[in-house]
């Protein structure tokens, strides 16, 4: 063969970089006779139908190739080509995977939406994490590039069902700020796109394979000059912007920014834990409180996006005027929990229960304390007293029977 060749399971390429494109289809063409030869000497029968020729170019001109033929058929030039379940598109630019990824994660996501009314957050959280990330995050070592501000279209499209599904496992209102909800949910939002690039290369350089991929890893410096921190390697030369995203580029740029302790990590498994602690936020806790409906509506007062009239009117969502009915205060989190003459008996309710708790001084707690306390539990109690706590808050929103 005059061409490189890969194979894998019952799949074979051929492929060769075009720089004369008439001499590049001759060469294949003469490799795609041998390969029909062959296949006659061992009376095998290729199937011409699934043969299939991408011509990958950026060039915004388009050049017209020489076709290919294997025996009298001509094989069909694609725009795409799917390879181990990655789209590879002749442009490269993967819109067509990440569609399609997107459509298989939309189906989970409807998937959760439908049983939230029946299991807790915990278990949706598993299924997004089982059945629905993995569509959004096959292959994406090759095609991502951590883009905070998502000026990439795609970045921007991942990131909406991302924030679609953590609605749906949440129960939280569209609209609902995207940082407070990863934050209660513990999600790490796109940069576990960052964090899965570097930990590909992170194995890479130490165990040097696949060595088709180690062979392209720039040559590392060893120099230490004093105190200042070295780079480890020289970032390849990019000229364009989408050159500077490609895989060995973008991880040697982000792997010069993290800090030594991180890279020096001796183990992957060292290194991926000392990396996502910086970017995994700690997940609010639930404290194994399981009334999925009361649950929903803790959470909504936690994100600030719920049916009080504060939270309705600074989300723009069917609300004039920001003040309570009982027309003292705006209606947010602390005149609801603390404040609002309307609810006055079950808040003698909620405090008496919290009375039981020994370590809580309700006679000198400072309010904004207190409020925190409700919402989201104390840091210092046990799991078993912040469940009570959180009962406590759940039993009051019932019985207010403002959230419904
Ligand atoms: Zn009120």
């Amino acid at each position: 063969m005059q061409n490189d060749i890969k194979l894998f399971a019952d799949d074979t390429s051929i492929y060769s970089v075009v720089k004369d494109k008439d001499e590049v289809a001759a060469n294949l063409n003469q490799d795609l006779e041998r390969v029909k030869l062959w296949a006659w000497q061992w009376k095998m029968q290729f199937n011409n139908d699934k043969m299939e020729e991408v011509i990958f170019s950026v060039k915004r001109s388009k050049i017209e190739h020489p076709t290919l033929n294997l025996g009298l058929d001509h094989v069909t030039r694609k725009d795409e080509h799917k390879h181990l379940g990655l789209l590879l598109d002749s442009k490269l630019d993967f819109i067509s995977h990440i569609r399609q990824a997107i459509l298989k994660a939309r189906r989970g996501i409807g998937m959760i939406k439908y049983l939230s009314k029946y299991v807790s957050r915990d278990v949706l959280d598993q299924i997004y994490k089982l059945y629905v990330r993995p569509h959004l995050e096959y292959g994406d070592i090759i095609y991502h590039r951590n883009d905070p501000e998502m000026l990439q279209n795609f970045t921007v499209r991942l990131e909406q069902t991302q924030y679609s599904a953590a609605l749906a496992v949440s129960g939280a209102w569209r609209g609902t700020n995207r940082q407070k909800l990863y934050k209660e949910l513990g999600w790490e939002s796109s940069f576990r796109r960052w964090f899965r690039r570097l930990v590909h290369f992170f194995n890479l350089r130490r165990t040097g394979t696949p060595n088709y991929l180690y062979a392209e890893l720039p040559i590392g410096r060893t120099e230490q000059y004093g105190l200042r921190k070295m780079r480890e390697y020289d970032v390849p030369f990019s000229k364009t912007k989408r050159a500077s995203n490609t895989y060995f580029i973008n991880a040697v740029h982000e792997w010069n920014l993290l800090d030594e302790t991180v890279r020096n990590s001796a183990t992957l498994a060292e290194f991926k834990s000392k990396l996502i602690a910086s970017i995994r936020p700690v997940k609010n806790s639930l404290f194994g409180v399981f009334d999925i409906c009361s649950v929903k509506k803790l959470t909504m007062l936690r994100l600030e996006f719920s049916a009080l009239n504060e939270h309705r009117f600074r989300h723009n969502f069917q609300c004039i005027s920001p003040m309570c009915v009982c027309n003292t205060e705006i209606e947010d989190n602390a005149h609801f929990f603390l404040h609002c003459p309307l609810f006055d008996t079950m808040r003698y309710d909620l405090l008496g229960q919290l009375s039981y708790l020994p370590k809580l001084d309700l006679g000198n707690i400072d309010l904004q304390a207190l409020l925190y306390i409700l919402l989201y539990g104390c840091p210092t109690f046990d799991e078993s007293e912040n469940r009570r706590i959180l009962e406590a808050s759940i039993a009051y929103i019932k019985a207010t029977n403002r959230l419904n």
